[in-house]
């Protein structure tokens, strides 16, 4: 039978009992006053399996969140696929089944990657932003990828539409959003209703691919 530890338990004058997994993946028990070890011990046994997900699944997360190494076997983003770090001899980054990263580039590790992704997501938006230009009519001037942090794309006054280098670790589906979004504001300066409206009408299901970007947007970054 397998343990899991309960970090702590936090009685008050609540009525039902949660578990909560921390941030740090500690199983956290908030339980009403009257309810004995035995039985908040069982309710754990029980949803054992989904305690365990979780908790794994915030390690994941934590794993991400830290500053990439650039070592064997750590795991990188890739258009929403994750793949295994390889160091190896040859000459330039080059993805196969696993990412393969030479040793030269290890003095520069991050912002050599940075380049890479940043290549790659030219590659895909430029193709993306044609589409989404041609199903909608409007025109847009040039697009650029950047070293951009914060914001996953912009567009300038004269129809410049710049988009992050971090796109290039996000699913199509993500990627589509904000080249739509970014072309929408050729027309549309403002994120006024009518914005959202001209959104809508081209990609009915925005708000789940908007949604994915605004809770983990945070791991794609190196
Ligand atoms: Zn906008």
């Amino acid at each position: 039978m397998e343990e899991i530890k309960i970090d702590k338990i936090i009685r008050s004058r609540r009525k039902t009992i949660a578990l909560v997994v921390s941030e740090n993946a500690a199983l956290i028990v908030r339980a009403p006053m009257a309810v004995t070890l035995e039985y908040i011990q069982n309710l754990v046994f029980k949803k054992r399996l989904w305690i365990n997900k979780k908790q794994q699944w915030v390690l994941r997360q934590g794993r991400f969140i830290r500053n990439k190494e650039f070592v064997d076997g750590e795991e990188f983003l890739y258009f929403g696929q994750l793949y295994k770090l390889k160091i190896w001899t040859g000459e330039n980054i080059v993805l196969t089944d696993v990412l393969n990263f030479p040793t030269k580039y290890l003095k520069a590790a991050k912002p050599r990657m940075m380049m890479w992704y940043k290549h790659k997501a030219l590659e895909i938006i430029r193709q993306r932003v044609l589409f989404y230009s041609q199903l909608t009519g409007w025109k847009f001037r040039s697009i650029k990828v950047t070293g951009a942090v914060k914001r996953w794309g912009s567009c300038g006054p004269m129809g410049s539409i710049n988009f992050s280098w971090r796109l290039a670790m996000a699913p199509l589906a993500v990627i589509d959003y904000v080249v739509l979004h970014e072309l929408t504001h050729v027309v549309e300066k403002n994120h006024a209703a009518k914005f959202w409206q001209q959104v809508k009408k081209f990609m009915p299901d925005y708000k789940i691919r908007q949604k994915w970007l605004k809770e983990n947007g945070k791991f794609l970054n190196l």
